[in-house]
């Protein structure tokens, strides 16, 4: 199983490329990968989707399903002292990651820092979410998102600091917890932004609204904070900037995406019936073992013979699981796969398109049309599409302050994310920039030939905190202050 790598990513994880889990067995429930265990908990209630999670009752049963159950990181250990050094406060969170719609310990650093810097604070918006409020006279209002969740990876960086923490999701086993995707990163970034921001009110004018969202990881944090009136209780931004740390570039750079930062993402759980029987008799079955590898295969060519190649477009087989024993023929096959693209019609026709292939498959095969593949697919999100105007000046702000060298031009990313959501309903242009994370020895080794960087989602994935975290506020804080500056 894919355990340690990239797994636990759903519809909008920030980062979704996982290493397949592969098993002749289906896997007991406690040896459930954590995408599964999350898999059981969405599907405990028969038909409710994620569509239906929006409402915010709907929102509290998802909390009682997937989030009730605390991360086991020990509570006993006392909160950093707010204002200290950023990078101790990093390695603090670090050590304590929790998982999403579980970042109590988390959320409750961020409100005593951003309460010590002078903003007034709420807290248990949408779950655990954080909302930071500084109102400094006449101008416009920015919303600055930093995300507070971890994922169900194990920690190998070896790290004095590296994370012992354990947690699980409701009915799940206990799994180790990591900030794999560095939102322990963003949230020191947005630990000293808040104090930059509070410490400089005579340079800049409007109105400063700084949230920590819970469950950016698959579960839809932007959306229950949304729900829970994000933009109706507290002041509603005309402008909303993030960033996001990159194993693409090294610590001390950053990259703003023109236009596409972070594609659309749709999760599908698949069922390959067949009808089962003796593993020495394949005669008298209908072999779904062999199906499912036959569907794995062909649905790539929908990417290599069906895809407008000027489209990006990725379809991955994350997990898949049947049998019991060797000389078992079983009665059906378990896939779960990610979607990604960055245009909904274009999702739409790689959704349909599976679906018709997987049933083609079946029928060639033989199976009788009451046993035909069974899909299950999350809703066709959106992309998060940088603001183009917006984009440039801040990439033209950044240049000035670090110079061109350090703002490097990246390709979109086929990651995902549910930022975009806070400035879609607003009606606000919006700004994810990638910050680079990766120790500077570690990149150039990497330029000569030297061992690959481990990625986001890796069990491995060490930013070097220093220059990350302070190339962070700098680029926040002077993104913010054009923003609100002074007429
Ligand atoms: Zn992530
Ligand atoms: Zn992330």
């Amino acid at each position: 199983m894919a355990r340690g790598s990239s797994n636990g990513t759903g519809n909008t994880s920030c980062a979704g490329a996982g290493a397949a889990a592969i098993s002749a067995a289906k896997p007991a429930k406690s040896q459930q990968t954590p995408r599964q265990a999350l898999a059981v908990a969405w599907t405990v209630p028969a038909g409710l989707s994620l569509v239906a999670m929006t409402s915010p009752r709907a929102l509290v049963l998802a909390a009682l399903l997937v989030g009730a159950a605390p991360t086991f990181a020990a509570p006993q250990t006392p909160l950093p002292r707010p204002g200290g050094d950023l990078v101790t406060l990093y390695k603090d969170l670090h050590s304590h990651p929790e998982l999403a719609f579980q970042e109590t310990r988390s959320a409750a650093i961020l409100a005593a820092e951003a309460r010590a810097a002078g903003f007034t604070v709420t807290e248990g918006v949408g779950g655990t979410g954080v909302v930071a409020v500084m109102v400094n006279g006449p101008g416009p209002v920015l919303l600055i998102r930093a995300d507070m969740d971890g994922l169900p990876v194990k920690e190998a960086t070896g790290l004095p600091y590296a994370s012992t923490a354990l947690g699980h999701y409701k009915d799940g086993a206990d799994q180790p917890v990591m900030h794999a995707c560095g939102h322990d990163i963003h949230m020191s970034v947005w630990t000293g932004v808040a104090r930059a921001m509070a410490a400089s009110r005579d340079q800049w004018s409007g109105t400063l609204v700084m949230i920590g969202q819970p469950a950016e990881e698959g579960l839809g944090g932007a959306r229950a904070m949304l729900d829970d009136g994000l933009l109706t209780r507290f002041p509603k931004p005309d402008f909303a900037l993030a960033l996001h740390d990159s194993s693409s570039i090294p610590a001390g750079t950053v990259s703003v995406p023109p236009t596409r930062a972070l594609s659309i993402s749709s999760s599908m759980d698949m069922t390959v019936k067949g009808i089962g029987g003796h593993g020495a008799y394949p005669a008298s079955t209908k072999d779904p073992v062999a199906l499912a590898a036959r569907i794995v295969t062909g649905i790539q060519t929908l990417i290599s013979r069906e895809n407008d190649p000027f489209k990006p477009a990725v379809i991955t087989v994350g997990s898949i699981h049947g049998g019991t024993r060797y000389n078992i023929i079983p009665d059906e096959v378990a896939l779960q796969l990610t979607i990604r693209s960055y245009d909904a019609a274009q999702q739409q026709r790689l959704l349909d398109g599976i679906a018709r292939v997987a049933k083609g498959e079946a029928m060639a095969a033989g199976i009788p049309e009451a046993l035909a593949p069974v899909i299950r697919t999350t809703p066709i999100g959106q992309p998060t599409l940088n603001d183009p105007a917006f984009a440039a000046r801040v990439q033209s702000i950044l240049e000035s302050k670090f110079g061109k060298a350090r703002v490097i031009d990246l390709d979109p990313s086929m990651a995902s994310e549910d930022f975009q959501y806070f400035g879609l309903e607003a009606g606000a242009p919006s700004v994810i920039f990638w910050l680079g994370g990766v120790p500077q020895a570690q990149w150039d080794a990497a330029q000569k030939g030297g061992p690959a960087i481990p990625s986001l989602h890796n069990s491995g994935w060490a930013p070097d905190p220093g220059p990350t975290i302070a190339t962070g506020v700098e680029a926040m804080a002077a993104a913010a202050k054009m923003v609100l500056a002074k007429p």
